[in-house]
């Protein structure tokens, strides 16, 4: 046996086996080379997926000839002048992109440094370099790189199809965009464009705002809620969704750290703790967050990738995330999100664009004379379309409008306006200065009472039901220590247990409010919640569950008759709660149809 050192260009691929794992990690580290370089316009070229070509080209500051050469050694890099591991302000600092997609790939690089006439070029194969010699370019750099792990077999059997790796590079990219809005980017494949985003002016909020809408979509920006919060040094700007604008994954929550894109398993956990009340647990809310701690405070040399990071304290980040997205929604008041009358919308608008013509044709002998859409208004005259509605002998409407007018009429200030009637027991729809608005009663008033349950339980606290005899827990000692630690918080929910010998807890008091329950079960996922993300979702979540279930036998049932005052009384106090836009699960309790979009629908516009 002859232990030696392996050679460089070994050592290079064994590196790359870490940072360039497919085409999307060659190309994040290339992109982020190009933005610590100060660029300006970022162009990314693919084709097929990236696996025998990507490329990109950047207007930073370049580099000499001496410096390309140089680029290409193994943990050569300009960015820790200092030496300093503690105050990372670049997005690299390991010196080890370059050499190893080299090592794998071949790679062309071609530069002109800042001030210099002359551009130069430099190849290399599998990493075997070949001599520089003078190239045209504008100021700025290339990178081309060819057969992506050509040089490692092993590796290249692990690429996934050509447009799942493409899908992976989009998401890359996508981030990258997301946190520095104020370089452009375009993004091909082939021939076809994947994205482009030109940097907007106006101040840093603003500028970011716009760029997350172009990669996230203008709905996220229409329903998003500003968030701005600072504890100790850290802040947290960004956007987050209104729980009613939602999807079945996490691959819309994006966490920034000091302009990084990071995954980290205790955001999501973070995320899914503040939007607890409003979701179903299997739905996720869309957000775009940014993190800024000071360099010190954060490790990001946790692996060779850079996509996670270790906070020096966790429990401060993860309370900064909360604190914020609760009081931004709780600020949401009655909010719901615009998708939903535009899907309210969209709804009504094909049926009836259809039927538009049949339907004035027909209208003499038809016995309804809003076949697709009843219980929806024409502009300007809601009373006499309910009227209309009144008369058709097959309508199933219940209509009762309020007999004292006047006072209604000056709910018309209101967002949710005056209520001019009930429909088919169940909806009340009311008239503002600019819309309608169309209420799912039952949601609604469910949504009240459990805020209401909540309020108490808060400034009263739960109620705790003593057990008779009480009940020990086994649980592992990491575990029942970090539970015992939680005794306070658990106390405050009504939970009341303490450590019985190392390993084991005991029982003492519980919640009444959850009735007959199973001690030990809710004891486990407590400990694994507590241990694996500092929270006490578990109880929380079950007191919740309580609470919306005794909300939702507690509400006005959808079906019951309401008269003017009491449809107004609940219009007035959706208006003052908090979170009244949606139900416990996320669904809208309200749908706003403006006159102008209403108009549109009958061709007024
Ligand atoms: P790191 O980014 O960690 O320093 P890399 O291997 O990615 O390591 O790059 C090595 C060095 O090459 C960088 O430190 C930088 O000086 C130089 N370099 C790489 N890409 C560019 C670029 N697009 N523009 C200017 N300089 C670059
Ligand atoms: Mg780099």
């Amino acid at each position: 046996m002859k232990i030696r050192l392996l050679p460089p260009n070994m050592v290079n691929q064994i590196a790359a086996g870490e940072v360039v794992e497919r085409p999307a990690s060659a190309v994040k580290e290339l992109v982020e080379n190009s933005i610590d370089a100060g660029a300006g316009k970022i162009d990314i070229v693919l084709r097929n997926g990236g696996q025998t070509y990507l490329s990109v080209t950047d207007d930073g500051h370049g580099m000499t000839k001496e410096e390309l050469s140089f680029s290409m050694e193994r943990h050569a890099t300009s960015k820790l002048p200092d030496d300093n591991l503690e105050n990372i302000v670049t997005l690299g600092f390991r010196g080890e992109a370059l050499p190893s997609i080299g090592s794998v790939s071949r790679v062309v690089l071609t530069s002109r440094a800042f001030g210099s006439q002359e551009g130069w070029q430099l190849r290399v194969d599998g990493g075997k370099k070949f001599e520089s010699k003078p190239a045209a370019h504008p100021q700025g750099t290339s990178v081309e790189v060819r057969d992506l792990f050509y040089a490692t077999p092993a590796r290249l059997k692990f690429l996934k199809t050509e447009r799942t790796e493409m899908n992976h590079t989009t998401d890359a990219v996508k981030r990258l965009a997301m946190a520095h809005p104020n370089i452009a980017f375009t993004l091909f494949n082939g021939e076809r464009h994947i994205l482009k985003v030109s940097c907007s002016q106006g101040d840093f909020i603003s500028t970011r705002l716009d760029r997350v809408d172009a990669i996230m979509g203008n709905e996220f920006g229409l329903n998003a809620l500003t968030i701005d919060a600072e504890r100790e040094g850290l802040r947290l700007t960004g956007h987050a969704g209104l729980p009613t604008l939602n999807r079945g994954n996490a691959s819309l929550q994006y966490l920034f750290v000091n302009d990084r894109s990071v995954r980290d398993k205790s955001f999501f956990g973070a995320v899914r703790g503040a939007y607890r009340d409003f979701l179903a647990h299997d739905r996720y809310p869309l957000l775009a967050l940014f993190l800024e701690v000071p360099p010190d405070a954060l490790d990001v040399n946790v692996h060779p990738a850079k996509t996670e990071v270790r906070f020096r304290d966790p429990g401060l980040v993860r309370g900064l995330i909360v604190s914020a997205l609760k009081y931004a929604l709780a600020g949401a008041g009655h909010r719901a999100s615009t998708t939903v009358s535009q899907a309210a919308l969209g709804a009504f608008q094909s049926p009836i664009n259809k039927q538009l013509f049949v339907q004035s044709a027909q209208r003499a002998n038809v016995t309804n004379g809003f076949p697709e859409a009843s219980g929806y208004s024409p502009p300007g005259s809601a009373t006499s379309a309910l009227a209309n509605l009144d008369h058709s002998p097959s309508a199933k409407a219940e209509i009762e409008i309020d007999g004292n007018r006047g006072t209604n009429e000056n709910f018309g200030d209101y967002p949710l306006g005056a209520a001019r009637g009930q429909l088919h027991e169940t909806y009340i729809v009311s008239q503002t200065t600019d819309s309608i608005v169309i209420v799912d009663q039952h949601a609604a008033h469910e949504r009240l009472v459990y805020e209401e349950m909540k309020a108490t339980m808060n400034s009263e606290g739960v109620r705790r039901q003593g057990l008779l005899i009480p009940e020990i827990v086994e649980l592992d000692e990491v575990a029942a220590e970090k539970i015992v630690e939680k005794s306070g918080e658990l106390e405050e929910m009504g939970l009341v247990l303490e450590t019985f010998g190392p390993g084991t807890v005991v029982v003492r008091e519980v919640p009444a409010l959850l009735g007959e329950i199973n001690i030990q079960g809710l004891i486990k996922d407590l400990a694994d919640e507590i241990v694996e993300l500092d929270d006490t979702l578990s109880l929380k979540s079950r007191l919740a569950d309580v609470c919306s279930t005794m909300a939702c036998h507690g509400s006005v049932r959808a079906g019951r008759r309401l008269n003017g005052g009491e449809m107004n009384a609940l219009l007035r106090q959706m208006e003052a709660t908090p979170h009244s836009g949606q139900c416990n699960h996320g669904r809208p309790t309200y749908v706003e149809l403006k006159l102008t979009d209403i108009e549109k629908l009958f061709g007024r516009r």
